[in-house]
């Protein structure tokens, strides 16, 4: 990649030394390679001044010297399980070598701090870390250490080549801990079992659509988490999952061998139970299995199919010709719903187009809970119906939907529905959560249903017909801002600064990591430079840009290769495009 000599760690020192005292910009001339002896440290991008976002770096250990046992990245799955403890590795490293908060301290700004952009409990391909062939490559941030605005050189030599290479050795060599640790096997041990599971849930998951299921939950997964904004498992009194016996499936997984648990089978699913008996639990976990999980997680032999989509609604979000008309006709005003756009739609529009969003992406499974749902889009009772005439209601409740999405689109549903029993007519089965135990009640709900007719008539019996992908201006898709020609800019995770505009990602629920939102803000920032001045089909971007990934790698995205990407699915990136209001969607003609 570099093409002039290496420098080595000594010339590095030299540098430091007589940069030391001088002004903040000189340490541009670090930029290039260096060879350590056991690894080589590439500075890639340098700070202006203390306080800018922090300088880039990466260093590449050479397979003979990490020593990773070879079956820790035979193949991708294991591969990505192992780089994912790696970058657990390194974060635990730095916390213990350079100080509790990644280091500073060391002068004025960000002076001193070492940072990698660390997982969370998914287990997702990601920039920090990448084993290639047993090579190791990670990538992280170092804040060079300043007096003021004057170079700190011996700071930067003790970080750079001393606590550097102390987290190197501790995090991504082996052979070092197989001298350092009492337990030598401890280490590879846990590597080894990273690259178990997630070669393991991978197997699960590709096994689900071979057995007709949609998702999988074994036996002893821990479904509750510590709390709404810690992932970890709940630690005292989770009762573990138990699958009923009526739905019991025993897959066999390349490493766990046999495993058995609760599978859940295409078609319509409710999950049915008292107020906090566990139901939107299941339907979170549910939701985050198209991921996969580390160790202990709990959620590690949960299994979603991967076109799985959250559904909920989003009122106050704007859509763009979206065909919302399988479930809304005859707006007031005479609105149409062919190709609907609002800079600000309600509760029930927003959950429409959320549906139709996601069947244009591609999904086959929808999960929706009660809780974030429309009431007045799921369901409409014989009451009202006799009240409101159909022909003054412009919705057609996804109750009378949800088998057509089924038998027509072959997409399925698992629905959290405490509140209605008029669902028990369209479930093909109903799981009742009760104290956190799972039962099969899907005999005594059709019995009830065939014993008490509620009275209701079925609305809206036509076809949904062919879901037909809309069509972008791709010149509306314009991240320039001020005299910037391209201005993108990740918020945390739950927004994007895209040019003037403002994509509000905070209720997509499957963007689970901030790498994720500022690998989507890549990716939209490509389809802008790429496509300007054309028009796409939407499908086909999202296409366009798996493929990349798939062939490419995330360095795909953004050729200053950022160590803080973490892989999206097609699903995010389609609910970004559909959330920037700036941009422009026309329906495909129909033929
Ligand atoms: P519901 O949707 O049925 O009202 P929730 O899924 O929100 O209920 O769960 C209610 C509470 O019970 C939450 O605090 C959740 O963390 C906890 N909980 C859920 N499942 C379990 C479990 N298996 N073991 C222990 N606590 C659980
Ligand atoms: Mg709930």
């Amino acid at each position: 990649m570099n093409t002039r000599t290496n420098r080595n760690d000594r010339e590095l020192l030299e540098m430091l030394r007589r940069l030391d005292g001088g002004g903040y910009p000189a340490y541009k001339e670090l930029r290039g390679a260096y060879a350590f002896p056991r690894f080589t440290l590439h500075v890639d991008h340098v700070q202006g001044d203390p306080f800018a976002a922090p300088s880039r770096v990466h260093v590449v250990v050479p397979a003979e010297i990490a020593a990773l046992p070879a079956r820790s990245y035979a193949g991708e799955s294991r591969a990505i399980g192992t780089a994912s403890f790696l970058t657990r590795q390194f974060e635990t490293a730095v916390r213990r070598i350079s100080g509790s908060a990644g280091g500073g301290g060391l002068g004025s700004g960000k002076s001193g701090t070492i940072a990698i952009d660390a997982p969370g409990q998914s287990v997702i391909a990601r920039t920090s870390v990448m084993v290639r062939e047993g090579e190791v490559e990670a990538r992280f941030t170092v804040g060079l250490p300043a007096n003021g605005r004057r170079i700190n050189g011996r700071a930067a030599a003790k970080m750079l080549l001393d606590q550097v290479p102390a987290i190197v050795e501790q995090a991504l060599i082996m052979t070092e801990h197989a001298e350092a640790h009492a337990e030598p096997h401890a280490l590879t041990d846990a590597l080894t079992t990273a690259a178990d599971t997630n070669e393991d849930a991978d197997a699960l998951r590709a096994a689900l659509t071979e057995y007709g299921l949609v998702a999988f939950v074994a036996n002893g997964a821990v479904l509750p988490r510590r709390s709404g904004i810690d992932d970890r498992p709940l630690e005292q009194g989770a009762v573990p999952f138990v699958s009923p016996p009526a739905f019991e499936t025993t897959i066999t997984l390349p490493n766990a061998g046999a495993v058995t648990g609760m599978g859940i089978p295409e078609g319509v699913t409710l999950i049915v139970g008292g107020g906090f008996h566990g139901k939107s639990t299941l339907l979170a976990a549910l939701e985050r299995a198209v991921y996969n999980h580390r160790p202990g997680d709990g959620r590690d032999r949960v299994a979603t199919i991967a076109s799985a989509v959250k559904i909920r609604a989003e009122d106050g979000r704007a859509v763009s010709s979206v065909d919302i008309s399988p479930f809304i006709n005859n707006l007031p005003g005479n609105r149409a719903t062919h190709a609907f756009s609002s800079e600000n739609a309600s509760g029930s529009t927003s959950q429409a187009a959320n549906i139709m969003e996601a069947l244009e992406a591609g999904a086959k499974l929808l999960l929706i809970d009660e809780d974030t749902a429309a009431t007045n889009f799921m369901i409409r009772d014989a009451r009202m119906q006799e009240l409101i005439a159909k022909d003054s209601e412009p919705i057609t409740p996804f109750v009378d939907r949800v088998r057509a999405l089924y038998e027509e689109h072959g997409v399925s549903s698992i629905l959290v529905a405490g509140g209605s029993g008029d669902y028990f007519d369209v479930a093909d089965r109903v799981i009742a959560m009760r104290e956190y135990e799972a039962r099969d009640v899907t005999e005594e709900a059709q019995s009830i249903a065939a014993r008490m007719q509620t009275g209701r008539a079925r609305e809206g019996g036509g076809p949904i017909g062919e879901v037909l992908p809309r069509v972008i201006d791709l010149t509306s898709l314009d991240p320039r801002r001020g005299r910037r020609a391209e201005s993108v800019r990740a918020r945390g995770r739950r927004a994007i600064e895209f040019g003037h505009g403002t994509i509000d990602l905070a209720l997509v629920s499957q963007i689970v990591e901030r790498g994720q939102t500022r690998a989507i803000g890549a990716a939209l920032a490509l389809l802008a430079r790429e496509g300007a001045g054309s028009t796409a089909n939407l499908p086909a971007l999202l296409d366009r840009i798996e493929d990349l990934i798939e062939n490419h790698g995330l360095d795909a995205l953004d050729s200053r290769r950022p160590g803080d990407l973490v892989r999206f699915r097609r699903f995010e990136l389609a609910a970004a495009l559909n959330r920037l209001r700036t941009i422009r969607m026309a329906p495909l003609d129909r033929p």
